[in-house]
C-alpha cells in the first residue's frame, strides 16, 4: 500500500476472483461457472476484419441496438434495459445508487462475495442474514425489511433458488425498498422474476452474458427494470465511463441474442450434465446441494474440503474451495461438458480410494 491510499479504502478487502491459471490448457476447468462451450457461430463471425478497423471510433454508449434486441428477447422495452461492462459492474451502481447512509443494504450470510466487497466499499451497513441449515433462504426473514435487498436467484454458491411467488412477496412487502434478484445462473433451470419488473416498481433484474452465453471475457451485464431505475444507473454509468461496452462485445452480444436457441440449447446439456455429475457423486457418499445453476456444491463426509480441492488440483482438475468456516467442508464445482465431468468423477473416485 502507497502513503497515498486515502484512508477510507485502507482497511477494504478485495473480491479473490478463481484462478485463472497460465496454463489453462493442462486444466479441467471447474472452478469459475464459466460455460465449457464456445459462443455461437455468428458470434465468431461478427468480429470481422471491418469491425475490428471501426476501433478507432467510440462505441455507441448507449447500445442501442443491443438494447433492442434484448427488449424483443425478453418481452420489454429499450427503455427497460441497462447494460454495463459485466453485472459486476450493475451491483457496483446497485450499491453506490441505491445504498448509503439514509438506505442500507442486506444480503444473505452466504452468497455471492462480491455484496460485501461492494458494502464496504460504499460504506454502506450491511446486514447479512444466515441460511437455513439446509443453505435454503427463508423468503420471510426479507419481508418488510426496509433496506435495499440484494439476492442471488440462484444463490451462490449453493444454487438453491426462491419460487417466483417468495420473490414476489419479499418485492410486495417492501414497497418503498428496491428489490435486486440477480440472475447470473436463471438460465439454468430456474424461474426469471424478469416478468414481475412489468408490474413492481422496485423490482430490478440483474443478468449476465457471462455464464450461460458463453461470453465470460467479453465482459457484459445486463440488468431490467422500471424505466426510472433504468435512468438512475445510467445517470452513474454516464458519470463514471459512458464507453464501457465496448464495440467488439456490442457486435458480439447482438449476434449472440439473435442465436438464443444455441445458448438455450447449451443450457439443457449442462443440466443433463448436472444430472449426471448428482447421480455419480451421491453413488460415491456426497451430499449435494440441490442446484437450479451451472454448478453444485458438495461434501463428503470421507475426505476435508481443502483436501479434495488440492488433490484434484494435483490432478490438474481445478473446482473452487471457500475457506469461511460455514462452507469449508464444501466445494463448488461447476457442470462441463460430460467428458470433463466423467474424468472429474474417475478423480473422485480414485482420490476416496487414496484416503
Ligand atoms: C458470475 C456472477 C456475477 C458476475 O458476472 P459478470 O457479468 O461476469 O460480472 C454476478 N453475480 C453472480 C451471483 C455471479 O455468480
Amino acid at each position: 500500500m502507497s502513503k497515498f491510499l486515502i484512508s477510507k479504502y485502507t482497511g477494504l478487502e478485495a473480491y479473490t476472483p478463481g484462478e485463472q491459471p497460465r496454463d489453462m490448457e493442462q486444466f479441467i476447468k471447474l472452478n469459475t461457472n464459466e460455460s465449457p462451450f464456445p459462443p455461437s457461430p455468428g458470434v465468431i463471425s461478427a468480429i470481422t476484419g471491418e469491425e475490428i478497423e471501426k476501433l478507432r471510433l467510440y462505441c455507441d454508449p448507449d447500445c442501442i441496438l443491443l438494447s433492442k434486441k434484448l427488449a424483443d428477447l425478453y418481452g420489454v422495452a429499450p427503455e427497460n434495459i441497462f447494460l454495463s461492462n459485466g453485472s459486476d459492474d450493475i451491483l457496483n451502481f446497485v450499491f453506490m445508487s441505491f445504498c448509503g447512509d439514509e438506505v442500507k443494504a442486506a444480503f444473505p450470510e452466504i452468497s455471492y462475495g462480491f455484496y460485501k466487497v461492494y458494502a464496504q466499499l460504499h460504506q454502506v451497513d450491511a446486514l447479512q442474514i444466515p441460511l437455513r441449515e439446509d443453505f435454503s433462504i427463508d423468503f420471510r426473514d426479507y419481508c418488510g425489511l426496509n433496506r435495499t435487498i440484494i439476492i442471488a436467484n440462484p444463490n451462490a454458491p449453493t444454487g438453491m433458488t426462491l419460487s417466483i411467488e417468495e420473490i414476489e412477496e419479499i418485492v410486495k412487502t417492501n414497497p418503498d425498498n428496491l428489490v435486486v434478484i440477480d440472475e447470473a445462473y436463471v438460465d439454468f433451470g430456474a424461474e426469471s422474476a424478469v416478468k414481475l419488473t412489468k408490474i413492481y416498481s422496485n423490482l430490478l433484474v440483474v443478468q449476465t452474458f457471462s455464464k450461460s452465453r458463453s461470453m465470460a471475457g467479453a465482459r457484459l451485464g445486463f440488468a431490467i427494470g422500471p424505466k426510472e431505475i433504468i435512468e438512475d444507473l445510467n445517470k452513474i454509468k454516464y458519470s463514471t465511463n459512458p464507453y464501457n461496452i465496448n464495440r467488439l462485445t456490442q457486435a458480439a452480444a447482438c449476434a449472440a441474442v439473435d442465436e438464443n436457441d444455441y445458448y438455450m440449447e447449451k443450457c439443457k446439456i449442462i443440466m443433463q450434465n448436472r444430472d449426471y455429475t448428482v447421480k455419480a457423486l451421491e453413488n460415491l457418499g456426497f451430499k449435494v446441494v440441490p442446484s437450479k445453476a451451472n454448478f453444485i456444491f458438495v461434501k463428503s463426509d470421507k475426505i476435508d474440503g481443502e483436501k479434495l480441492y488440492l488433490k484434484l488440483k494435483d490432478r490438474k482438475i481445478l473446482i473452487r474451495h471457500f475457506s469461511s468456516e460455514k462452507i469449508s467442508q464444501y466445494n463448488r464445482v461447476t457442470i462441463g461438458t460430460e467428458k470433463q465431468m466423467q474424468a472429474f468423477i474417475n478423480a473422485v473416485e480414485e482420490i476416496l480410494r487414496e484416503v
